[in-house]
């Protein structure tokens, strides 16, 4: 008997022949970018919940706010090389993602606290698969994800002793304080910009098959899966903090971007569209269009506030006619490579 096209589950979603629950609603890209301006949605992202402030990078302010005052050493100790405060600051690293990424992880996946609602995926992380280290899907995210720790930490321990010794553009609140909370805001931005070039690089074949590989052997994720990538991929990913020795910035802005980049990866590959809280409560995270980044590869390589996908043509807003189009261009690319084949 053949299967059905779609089956419900136990919360009433409809989840089509491969077990995958889609929102209905299509990916958004953040009104920044659009023309005309719409003043009513450019203030209802800027200032709504969830929002662009609200609530994801006001945790962030608390987080790197938290880190700096009372986890950083002294400008005086961090001036000269010493194992010590790089490996104080290493240390406060590795327990902020094991914080972060475990509690995601304890809620959506160990505990499961809401089930599969909101799931996009309806299978759970793989065990027993050899194609992970240590045959289990997520010891193989925790391993690759620590491994990336170490990069972020050494990126930032540079950054720190170049701030030390004077050597980096600076700038502070009292001295800027336009440009100190402009430059705050523009670092998500410039985050995905840097993200989206980089992750074009990788996916460049000879680089997908020896780097990016790693990534991509999740399709069903988990919140530690965001930070699962080959250290060659995470020396390209953290790069983005190097923004800071040619832009004036303040150290808490070269956090925010190095916390963000090491932290944001557990939300944006949850697995699920939001987190809910009881009956009432919900928080969107609304990670569909990395999500189909993994289902689908040649889509969605950059995030929802930069519309580099709409640009060059490979964003998948989760609608059946993006399925089609997207059918269709890899049709017409097989075809063409097919093509070539033959005329060699
Ligand atoms: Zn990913
Ligand atoms: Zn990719």
């Amino acid at each position: 008997m053949a299967k059905p096209k779609t089956t419900i589950d136990e919360h009433g979603q409809v989840r089509d022949r491969r077990g995958e629950w889609r929102s209905g609603r299509k990916v958004s890209l953040e009104p920044l970018f659009d023309r005309p301006w719409e003043i009513k949605a450019l203030l209802r992202w800027m200032f709504g919940f969830p929002g662009m402030l609200y609530p994801w990078f006001a945790i962030y302010m608390a987080v790197i706010g938290v880190s700096y005052a009372y986890f950083t050493p002294e400008f005086a100790v961090m001036q000269s090389w010493d194992w010590r405060w790089v490996a104080e600051i290493t240390i406060r690293n590795i327990v902020i993602i094991t914080l972060w990424n475990g509690a995601f992880h304890l809620w959506f996946i160990k505990y499961q606290m809401q089930g599969r609602k909101k799931k996009y995926n309806g299978s759970w992380m793989s065990k027993n698969n050899p194609t992970f280290l240590f045959s289990d899907q997520v010891w193989d995210n925790v391993f690759w994800s620590y491994s990336g720790v170490l990069f972020w930490s050494a990126y930032e321990c540079g950054m720190w002793w170049a701030y030390a010794n004077d050597m980096l553009p600076f700038i502070s609140f009292q001295s800027n304080p336009v440009w100190f909370v402009l430059a705050m805001l523009l670092v998500p931005f410039w985050r995905n910009f840097h993200f989206y070039w980089i992750h074009r690089l990788i996916h460049w074949k000879p680089l997908y098959d020896y780097v990016h590989y790693l990534h991509h052997k999740n399709v069903n994720v988990g919140p530690w899966s965001g930070m699962a990538m080959h250290p060659i991929e995470h020396l390209l990913y953290f790069s983005c903090i190097l923004i800071h020795v040619v832009v004036p910035s303040h150290p808490l802005h070269m956090m925010f971007n190095a916390f963000q980049t090491g932290l944001g990866p557990a939300v944006s590959h949850s697995g699920f569209d939001e987190i809910v809280f009881g009956d009432e409560m919900a928080l969107q995270t609304d990670r569909y269009m990395h999500y189909l980044h993994h289902r689908f590869h040649n889509v969605n390589f950059g995030e929802s506030n930069m519309p580099l996908d709409k640009w060059f043509g490979s964003l998948h807003d989760g609608t059946p006619e993006a399925d089609a189009h997207f059918r269709q261009v890899h049709i017409e690319r097989v075809k063409t490579q097919q093509a070539k084949a033959e005329g060699q």
